[in-house]
């Protein structure tokens, strides 16, 4: 990791903290360094402009002075000169001379206005009035101001040439400007002077561009009340009046100093080139200081800020490091203290966490004692620890678990047995304790465990885990000394030892679901689930090892007649001795699973080889076919084994198991009682069946079935006596499908009910549109499926029908098959004579294939007997058969039977029948089954007769 080192750029990118040290320790140093600074500055400039303005005032008046003192020397030059000469005489050469210094002319002016010029050019004279006149004859001077040609006026000092006489000549002199006003060089640096006279016209001014304004301001600062401050913008002037009445006779003139303010100010400009340099030396102060303080903090604070990030990462094994003992360095110590803290808490949380995922996705025991083990080497730093779980809550078995000190997670796990006492020992202290008698062993530990405790010495701790008040698991840790388990720790290993608790009990009661979700209730094996489970593995298993193995597909024949005629417990406790002697039949490996209903598998491992398989199959058979006691009685079943080996029949289990069904089926179309393994070839019948099964559904509401109608005749007369209505499917891919193929279809999937109910609904209609036609038919024979018996409504159904189709129910015959009569209590017996009843026939169909006895017939509730068509294919050419015909019919007549024949081809066979008094003829002889409107032709073109030759029973 980076050290934090500041330099002026880093703080100017990174830290903002840093950004804003440097901004305000250079604000604080500088701000006061300004404000101090403008405050001096206007301050000593007020003080400075005040001293310039003094010493102005101070040279001005100095100024006016001399040039006042100067008049007076002059006045007392001229003094000189009229003091000391005869009204007419001339001065002596030596004042004169010193007078040109004074004055740049002079002239004597008589009253009569003849004037003298002494020297000098020439001047106007002014008129002199008489109170001035009088001014003059005290020997004063009087100052006049006489405009010239050029912009400054001239001065005249005047005096009388003898002050006794008041018409004395005037002698007047004009001042020399130089002199009065004094040469460049006598004027202090940079200080410009200017006079005015009373009216303010300019006497003089030491510079051609005096200040502008000067007057006017100075008038202003005079109106304002300070009679000496007057300043411009770039100027300080002062002025001063001297007053020339008294001596003179003259207005006051102004006298103006000025100087530019700059001057006055021009030690700030020094101050200001040190107030700069101090500035500047106070901003690289404030920095160099700020850089080092933020050096000394923002180093450890981006340590800080590391250290949050670690931990905002969730890593808390980093520690914030900072040498030194200030705020920070203690901050560090809290921090890194707090990162312990947490730490351990997290570590703490997670194992909850888990034992609580583990509760919630029905982990197994071995994951949550995975997960408190892991969570106990944390606490115990890889000390001697491990848990001893109960086989089930309040269970003397026990496993005892000992985790492994290295670290590896290694769990070794003994089977022990726990001692009553010592549960309840364990059992008095949930909350744990110390396990004071190292010595004495205690049997929730193992020997060689109790032995290593003991050579240790260390001390033990004990945590009984609970779930309510039921005690699940002993946890128990060696530790280093007792405080290692102090304050949060040890109620961190108790929250541990609750959950692990709740997990413990969780997973008893979800394995107890799984076995319950995976066996069968009734007879304990495993059921069609966890038989697919273990079909898969052993798929997996025998691809891996290269073997085969066996599927077994079993179905109990005739289970349903147990169960109808015994009821269900008799039912249950047949599967039961069934699921006991299929077991017996097998080897430990080997699984059976009851699939459902009388459905069982079995799955024979290790063999691939049907040589093997055939034994087993065999022995299953004759199991199966033994006797068994059902109710009170014994009775007797089978079963049909359908078998596929793997691979050659399929590498799927999905694949197997429908290939072993299909296999079953083929053994119960074989006559029951039997296995077969097999074959490819059932494969596509099956597939066919599946089609035909599901075309069939469709056919209904499809319309895709209509009525043939065979004839029936009369054998003594040849007439047409009635009709078999024979089921037509004409299927939109196939064409027409034999009802021999699909009827046994439709029974199996229950819709005969329904299409049954449509035959004889459309034959009673086809009936009534004959009567309509002019055929009267005597009797229309319908094929009734045994199935169709099986709930009671086919009575009422029958007699709703042909009420509402209006046909007598003597124009109806019912065929039945010998099979309805298998079940002697069967209630179809009743509702066939209920049929017949009504004035319906009844007759048995196939007569002579089922195994009705002969002297069993007497019994029937049949009228009428149809003998198969394998005994009249026969009749001429086997002398057995011809026998056995003329007997049922001599029997049925004795019985008062009718009867019919049907399938004569032949005219042999039917010259046969005849001869032994059959009394009906039905067949391809005569006539195929026909539709409707070619059945009505052949009734014409063959005759009908008015009734069917039948006959009543004695
Ligand atoms: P089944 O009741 O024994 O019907 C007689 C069968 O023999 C009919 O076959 C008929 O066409 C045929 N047959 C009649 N005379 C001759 C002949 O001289 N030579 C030959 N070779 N055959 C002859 P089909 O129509 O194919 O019916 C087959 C079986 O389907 C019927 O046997 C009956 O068990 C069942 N079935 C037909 N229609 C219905 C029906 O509407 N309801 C029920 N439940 N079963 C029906
Ligand atoms: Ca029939
Ligand atoms: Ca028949």
């Amino acid at each position: 990791m980076r050290t934090a080192r500041y330099g002026i750029t880093d703080i100017f990118t990174r830290g903002i903290i840093a950004r804003r040290i440097v901004i305000l320790f250079t604000l604080a140093a500088f701000l006061p360094t300004l404000i101090l600074a403008v405050l001096s500055f206007s301050q000593v400039r007020d003080v400075l402009v005040d001293q310039s303005q003094e010493r102005l005032a101070h040279t001005n008046r100095t100024y006016a002075m001399t040039v006042y003192g100067r008049l007076l020397l002059a006045h007392e030059h001229l003094r000189q000169i009229t003091l000391g000469k005869e009204q007419d005489l001339l001065p002596s050469s030596s004042i004169l001379q010193y007078s040109h210094q004074i004055f740049s002319s002079m002239a004597l002016a008589r009253s009569d206005g003849q004037a003298r010029i002494l020297y000098g050019k020439a001047v106007s004279l002014p008129v002199i009035h008489p109170d001035e006149r009088a001014h003059l004859l005290k020997g004063e001077s009087m100052l006049l101001v006489v405009r010239n040609s050029g912009h400054l006026p001239d001065l005249l000092l005047v005096q009388l040439a003898d002050a006794t006489q008041p018409d004395s000549p005037l002698l007047t002199a004009r001042l020399d400007p130089l002199w009065l006003w004094g040469g460049p060089d006598s004027f202090p640096y940079m200080t410009g002077f200017c006079v005015f006279s009373e009216h303010n016209h300019l006497l003089f001014c030491s510079t051609p561009d005096h200040p502008a304004g000067m007057i006017e301001s100075a008038s202003q600062a005079a109106s304002a009340g300070h009679a000496s401050d007057a300043m411009t913008e770039d100027h300080i002037i002062r002025h001063w009046q001297l007053f020339l009445k008294p001596k003179f006779q003259h207005e006051h003139w102004t006298v103006f100093a000025f100087q530019p303010v700059l001057m006055a100010l021009a030690p700030i400009g020094h101050f200001t080139e040190i107030f700069i340099a101090v500035a500047v030396l106070t901003l690289l102060l404030a920095v160099l200081l700020s850089i080092s303080q933020i050096r000394r903090t923002m180093g450890p604070l981006e340590k800080l800020i590391q250290g949050t990030r670690h931990i905002a990462g969730e890593n808390f094994g980093y520690k914030v490091e900072i040498a030194s003992k200030d705020e920070f360095g203690q901050l560090a110590d809290s921090f890194n203290d707090m990162t312990d803290r947490l730490s351990r808490h997290r570590n703490a949380l997670q194992a909850l966490s888990r034992i609580d995922q583990a509760i919630l996705t029905r982990q197994n025991r071995d994951t949550v004692i995975a997960i408190v083990f892991d969570r106990i080497r944390q606490t115990n730093d890889a000390g001697l620890a491990g848990m001893t779980i109960l086989e089930e809550a309040g269970a003397r078995e026990a496993k005892a678990c000992v985790c492994d000190e290295q670290g590896t997670g290694n769990i070794e796990t003994t089977r022990i047995l726990l001692s009553a006492e010592d549960i309840a020992v364990v059992s008095a202290s949930p909350a744990g304790f110390w396990l004071e008698n190292r010595d004495n062993p205690v049997s929730w530990l193992t020997t060689p465990v109790s032995k290593e405790i003991r050579r240790r010495d260390l001390p033990v701790f004990v945590l009984p885990v609970f779930y309510h008040t039921n005690l699940y698991a002993v946890m128990w840790l060696v530790l280093p000394d007792r405080h290692r388990l102090a304050g949060e720790i040890l109620a961190h290993l108790q929250q541990l030892g609750n959950r692990t608790g709740v997990a413990l009990s969780a997973a008893a009661r979800d394995e107890l679901l799984i076995y319950q979700a995976r066996h069968d209730d009734l007879t304990g094996l495993p059921n069609r689930f966890l038989f697919k489970e273990r079909l898969l593995q052993e798929v997996v298993f025998a691809r891996r090892q290269d073997h085969g193995f066996a599927l077994l597909f079993i179905d109990l024949d005739r289970f349903k007649v147990i169960n109808d005629s015994f009821g269900h417990s008799a039912g249950d406790a047949l599967l039961i001795e069934a699921a006991q002697r299929l077991q017996q039949c097998v080897q430990n490996d080997d699984l059976v699973a009851r699939l459902g209903g009388d459905e069982f598998a079995i799955i024979l491992t290790g063999t691939g080889d049907p040589d093997h398989v055939i034994p087993v199959a065999r022995e299953i058979v004759r199991a199966l076919s033994n006797p068994f006691l059902a109710g009170e009685k014994h009775s007797h079943i089978s079963a049909s084994i359908g078998i596929t080996m793997y691979p050659i029949d399929g590498t799927d289990g999905e694949e197997l198991l429908k290939k072993a069904d299909t296999a079953m089926y083929r053994a119960k179309d074989e006559g029951r009682n039997q296995f077969i393994f097999f074959e490819e070839n059932m494969n596509t019948a099956a597939i066919t069946r599946t089609t035909l099964e599901r075309d069939l559904r469709q056919a209904l509401s499809n319309k895709e079935f209509t009525l043939h109608y065979q004839p029936k005749m009369d054998a003594r007369t040849g007439r047409v006596c009635g009709a078999e209505a024979l089921l037509r499917w004409h299927h939109p891919v196939r064409g027409l499908v034999s009802p021999a193929t699909f009827i046994p279809v439709a029974e199996e999937i229950g819709l005969i009910k329904q299409i049954g109910l449509e035959i004889i609904q459309d034959a009673c209609k086809q009936l009534t549109i004959w009567q309509q036609a002019g055929l009267h038919l005597p009797r229309l024979a319908i094929n009734v499926s045994g199935s169709q018996f099986r709930d009671g409504e086919l009575v009422r159904e029958i007699g709703e029908i042909i009420t509402l189709a209006g046909v007598s129910a003597r124009s109806l015959e019912i065929e039945v098959t010998e099979t309805l009569f298998v079940d002697k209590t069967c209630r179809a017996t009743i509702m066939l004579n209920q049929l017949r009843s009504m004035g319906m026939l009844v007759a048995i169909d196939d007569f002579g294939t089922g195994y009705s006895s002969m002297s069993y017939l007497k019994h029937l509730p049949v009228d009428v007997l149809k003998i198969d068509k394998s005994f009249v294919d026969e009749v001429v050419t086997d002398k057995e058969s011809g026998l056995i015909v003329q007997a049922i019919i001599t029997l049925a007549h004795t019985l008062g039977k009718t009867v019919v024949a049907e399938g004569i081809e032949k005219a042999d066979q039917l010259a046969f029948l005849r001869q032994a008094e059959c009394d009906i003829i039905q067949g391809y002889f005569f006539s195929r089954p026909l539709p409707p409107e070619q059945f009505l032709r052949f009734s014409r073109e063959h005759g009908v007769s008015t009734a069917q030759p039948v006959r009543r029973s004695a």
